[in-house]
């Protein structure tokens, strides 16, 4: 199949998704923040996802990536839509749901409050749940190697890496309020990612747990030394 179909959806895709977010872009500019909780990792990260976010472009526009193509297959295709539609019906109801309490970072804004209702009433982080569907959407309908999982990979390791410090600061924000949402509420896929990434009580630890409990025994080794 014709590698411009997915070039197209590439394109449509990063457009409705700028439209999206730009009119809660610029109010993030006029609401004041209150505390910010940006750490030189979070800076980081947001760099790895801005890459993320430009390598499906310069394929687009570039013969950059070439040695990395393969044919596109039309169910790849299908589901890939399916994805990306969903994943952008999802962002959208996010932000509208969120409205002035978005923050590209983690920060607290001036009269911030906790969201409950919406796409927030099952799932505490729907509009990473929404970046996720678009990253494996934009993985499913590139045709390339390189550039096809760019947006997934930055993602994961953005999701992976902010989860919980974003939870820590909404405990330190809300505290009792937050804690009570939690309890009735998943991450982003009931069950699954939960367990995959911080593991419970009941399943044993998960990988973050595990990376956590290794670096923790890193650290203690150095400051013995
Ligand atoms: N993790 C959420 C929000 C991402 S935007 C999601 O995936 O849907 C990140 C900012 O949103 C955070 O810095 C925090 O200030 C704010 N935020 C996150 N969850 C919130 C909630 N339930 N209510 C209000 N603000 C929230």
């Amino acid at each position: 199949m014709n590698p411009w179909i997915a070039k197209a959806l590439v394109l449509a895709g990063t457009v409705v998704m700028i439209a999206i977010r730009a009119p809660h872009g610029h109010r993030s500019r006029i609401v004041k923040v209150a505390t910010s909780y940006k750490t030189p990792l979070e800076t980081g990260l947001l760099v790895l996802a801005w890459v993320g976010f430009f390598v499906p472009l310069i394929w687009v526009a570039s013969p950059a990536f070439s040695f990395a193509e393969y044919a596109l297959g039309t169910g790849l295709l299908v589901a890939g839509v399916m994805c990306l539609v969903i994943g952008l019906w999802l962002f959208y109801r996010s932000h509208a749901d969120l409205s002035t309490n978005w923050s590209i970072t983690l920060e607290v804004r001036e009269q911030h409050r906790l969201i409950t209702q919406g796409v927030y009433r099952r799932i505490r982080h729907p509009m990473y749940l929404a970046l996720a569907l678009y990253s494996i959407g934009q993985a499913l309908v590139i045709p390339n190697w390189v550039a096809g999982p760019s947006n997934l990979i930055a993602f994961a390791i953005l999701c992976a890496l902010r989860v919980r410090a974003e939870e820590r600061m909404m405990v330190e924000e809300f505290g009792d309020e937050y804690a009570a949402y939690s309890a009735r509420t998943k991450r982003l896929i009931p069950g699954v990612w939960e367990t995959m990434l911080t593991g419970n009580r009941e399943r044993g630890p998960g990988i973050w747990n595990l990376v956590e409990v290794h670096s923790r025994g890193v650290a203690g080794a150095i400051n013995r030394k």
